[in-house]
């Protein structure tokens, strides 16, 4: 529709106009970067790659990239850069894995420090004795690889993401939200040690113990008040093997009423998640479908008239020792549930397996060119007394279909959120996690970039003129204002440990909250 063309243009303006206005800095500040004492290095060519990101709609060219060979490179050009006070247009960005949906890993004109290739220490295991199993891991490793490494050890994360090509400082600067989360929180609430290098340069480790107040900002803070250069994970005894289960629900109250049954429940699966399936065709959809069950029944099976769909997708672990004990636990929890009786499908999958699960689909999608397009993707927190509104608005009304993406659904409980850490959440103890996880494929009508977001703004609008009390998770905004907004009460508090670990606003301008003061 036109609107939404507007819409997609005004963008395209507003990013240009913001390429514009960008300080550029001079000769002698680039070469004084070149002098630091390091022990990795700057590039200040070929530094493209630095200006993509997973939602592939922002590309902002960096100055120079930093490739640092150890947690003393980060510090020593952060204090270099704070050393050039308040005149200098330089900023930072610590790029995780560049999974950022709107440029957040980004700096434009400024430094991006390549997380990735900070290679040491390497993964340490701590295999518990007196303490409690953990894992220190460096802040740009990727969740797949800490993975891999303590199931050595018989030990995994309790709290995971979907998709573990993330990094751990990536993730955990967000919230870090799957269907664990239920049970152990998000990832931010396990963690018990992080090392940090603030925006003044100084490498401060901290824990609720010591340097509390930082510790808490940093987790789910958007990387406003230094970048996570390791992190001590906790770990518990891994399973070897998962059975992986999804049900399908024609009403949505059934639907939600188990999923919030399911998560207070005793003894419960160990994983609940859920996605919405609105007149299904196409390949996009099938970006998940790692699942091969042993008796495959389609959704399409059904007749589902036009009428949406619900999935619920379930896990509980095991070892081969305790088959029985599982299939009498999950017979006896299935036996509560009110899903459509002939669509209980199931398959036994490793723990890796499972985990790794969106990794096999991402591999489809890259074989057909599918993984490497725009990604228009909308996450909301929906308070629990406001989600039958949501999804009577959204689901059929303003959504025909679920065609360019998956659609995600599944209730969390805040009493496992800490409120001391800078997340946003719903005030309420139930809320939803709905994941609108679009692509773009085409450059225009159904399947484009600005379809997609006309269909994110309709949301979004109706979300506010309804009051549901929604929190964007993984925001995109652009001004203070809308930060502001998005933070609530709770602004004062984030703006006051801006001020002390990051005066200078050098750390993360991607995220536009806080533009650097020149
Ligand atoms: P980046 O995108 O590179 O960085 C994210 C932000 O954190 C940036 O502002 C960056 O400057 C900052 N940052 C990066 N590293 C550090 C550091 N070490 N210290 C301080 N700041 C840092 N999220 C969920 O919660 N649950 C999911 O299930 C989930 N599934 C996903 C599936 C896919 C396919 C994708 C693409 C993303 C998914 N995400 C999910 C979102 C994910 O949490 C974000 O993309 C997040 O940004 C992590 O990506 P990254 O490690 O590449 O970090």
């Amino acid at each position: 529709p036109p609107s939404s063309l507007v819409h997609y243009f005004k963008l395209l303006v507003l990013l240009a106009l913001a390429r514009l206005t960008m300080h550029v800095p001079d000769e002698d500040v680039l070469s004084s970067l070149g002098l630091l004492r390091l022990d990795g290095h700057f590039s200040f060519h070929d530094v493209s790659a630095m200006a993509r990101d997973f939602g592939n709609q922002c590309s902002f060219l960096p100055a120079a990239v930093l490739h640092p060979g150890s947690v003393s490179d980060i510090a020593t050009t952060v204090r270099h850069v704070f050393s050039l006070g308040e005149g200098s247009p330089l900023t930072v960005a610590a790029r995780g894995h560049g999974h950022s949906l709107m440029g957040q890993s980004q700096a434009a004109q400024g430094i991006v420090v390549r997380m990735e290739s900070l290679r040491g220490p390497r993964l340490q295991v701590n295999d518990g004795g007196v303490s409690p199993p953990s894992v220190d891991a460096p802040g740009g490793e990727l969740w797949i690889n800490v993975l891999r490494e303590t199931l050595k050890h018989g030990l995994a994360p309790k709290s995971w993401t979907d998709y573990l090509h993330l990094t751990v400082g990536g993730t955990l600067s967000n919230a870090g939200v799957s269907g664990q989360a239920f049970r152990h929180g998000p990832q931010v609430s396990n963690v018990n040690q992080l090392e940090i290098v603030t925006g003044r340069g100084d490498v401060v480790t901290c824990s609720p113990d010591d340097n509390a107040d930082l510790f808490y900002a940093a987790l789910g803070g958007l990387g406003q008040f230094g970048i996570i250069t390791r992190a001590r994970i906790a770990l518990e005894p891994a399973p070897k093997m998962v059975r992986w289960i999804r049900v399908l629900y024609s009403d949505f109250e059934s639907f939600t009423e188990d999923q919030e049954m399911l998560i207070m429940a005793e003894n419960s699966f160990d994983y609940v998640e859920g996605f919405v399936i609105i007149n299904r065709t196409g390949v996009l959809n099938n970006w998940r479908a790692s699942f091969k069950p042993q008796d495959p029944v389609e959704a399409s099976h059904f007749q589902s008239d036009g009428r949406v769909l619900y999935c619920l997708e379930l896990t509980k672990n095991f070892n081969s020792d305790d088959t029985d004990t599982m299939e009498q636990e999950v017979t006896v929890l299935l036996s509560r549930l009110r899903f459509i009786q002939s669509t209980l499908f199931h398959t036994d999958v490793t723990y890796l397996e499972f985990l790794d699960r969106v990794h096999t689909s991402e591999l489809k999608l890259r074989a057909q060119g599918l993984w490497e397009v725009p990604h228009p993707w909308l996450n909301l927190l929906i308070p629990r007394s406001s989600i039958r509104r949501f999804a009577k608005e959204v689901f059929g009304k303003i959504l025909k279909d679920s065609n360019n993406g998956p659609i995600l659904l599944y209730p969390v409980n805040r009493s496992k959120w800490d409120n001391r850490t800078s997340v946003v959440i719903p005030d309420e103890e139930i809320f939803y996690l709905v994941g609108f996880l679009s692509s773009a494929p085409s450059l225009s009508g159904y399947g484009s970039i600005a379809h997609s977001m006309n269909l994110n703004k309709q949301i979004v609008e109706f979300c506010e003129e309804a009051g549901i009390g929604m929190k964007q998770y993984l925001a995109p905004y652009t001004t203070q204002q809308q930060w502001k907004a998005h933070f609530g009460a709770r602004w004062e508090t984030f703006e006051r440990r801006k001020h002390r670990y990051d005066p200078l606003a050098i750390l993360a301008p991607g995220q536009r909250i806080f533009p650097k003061a020149s």
